[in-house]
């Protein structure tokens, strides 16, 4: 199996305050890795490090098999001139999807791969139309963001981050900013990446969610990886009480129905 991510003794503090502690992950390709955890507990800062908006502390960030950045496990380095190339290989979708207002949907989502990439305007345009296509949302290429519903801006913003064709898809609560019945849309498009073969670092509080659609499930807690294992063992049959008490405090998970069909 390759491994497309591969996330070694990571360590991350902000002053005195250590945020990550001695992460070790490895994301083969296909897979959907899901991260639970406390609010706090170091989640967005793991996803920073691996879209290389923050630099470890100590430890490496390998993508397919190749270290990223120079220098020792304490002291890597990033070259400013390599990190806009390096984030096109690492697709982000966050909270608060951030699309360019001014700009139609479609613009949105050419323009990373015009400034970036350096696509011919064919290019941008074939690849706007295509992960548009995908999201559901060709026929609202030329309305403009505030247009859209939340769940549609969200889905541009996935469109968006798919257009650099990434070789890895992190989502960082996607849809904890949604409106409650906007949520199923974004959730549905995330499924269908997974379905189709993306590789995917997914931060979720929705844990029906995480139960259907990863193939691994990590809990984080205080920047530490608790427990992790497939979805079963981890939900279903955790072991530490951290991650019990963790799942008690998200009652509303439900397992989802037997697909009788
Ligand atoms: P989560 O996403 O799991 O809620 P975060 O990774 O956002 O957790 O934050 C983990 C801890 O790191 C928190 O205590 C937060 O205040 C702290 N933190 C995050 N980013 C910074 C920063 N840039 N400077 C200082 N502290 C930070
Ligand atoms: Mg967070």
């Amino acid at each position: 199996m390759t491994e497309v991510l591969e996330i070694r003794n990571l360590c991350k503090s902000f002053g005195d305050l250590e945020v990550l502690k001695n992460i070790n992950l490895t994301i083969t390709k296909g897979s959907t890795v899901a991260i639970l955890g406390a609010s706090g507990s170091g989640k967005s800062t793991m996803l920073r490090c691996v879209n290389f908006m923050e630099t470890p502390s100590s430890g490496q960030i390998f993508l397919q098999g190749e270290m990223v950045g120079t220098g020792t496990p304490d002291a890597m380095k990033y070259a400013e001139a390599d990190l806009s190339k390096l984030r096109a290989r690492v697709g982000m979708v966050f909270q608060h999807f951030n699309l360019f207002p001014h700009m139609t949907v479609k613009q949105n989502v050419m323009e990373g791969p015009r400034t970036v990439l350096k696509c011919d305007k064919a290019e941008c345009a074939r690849r706007a139309e295509k992960y548009l296509d995908k999201v559901g949302l060709g026929w609202k290429s030329d309305a403009f963001p505030s247009q859209l519903s939340g769940g549609q801006q969200q889905r541009v913003a996935i469109a968006r981050a798919l257009a650099m064709e990434p070789e890895i898809m992190l989502f960082d609560e996607a849809t904890s900013a949604l409106d409650p019945e906007l949520v199923g849309e974004v959730l549905e498009t995330i499924k269908a990446l997974a379905d189709e073969g993306m590789t995917m670092l997914i931060v979720t509080h929705e844990l029906g969610f995480a139960y259907t659609v990863a193939d691994r499930v990590v809990f984080l807690s205080q920047g530490r990886i608790l427990e992790q294992g497939d979805p079963e063992a981890v939900l279903i049959n955790p072991k530490e009480e951290a991650t019990k008490n963790f799942l008690r405090g998200h009652g509303s998970f439900r397992l989802p129905e037997p697909n009788l069909d």
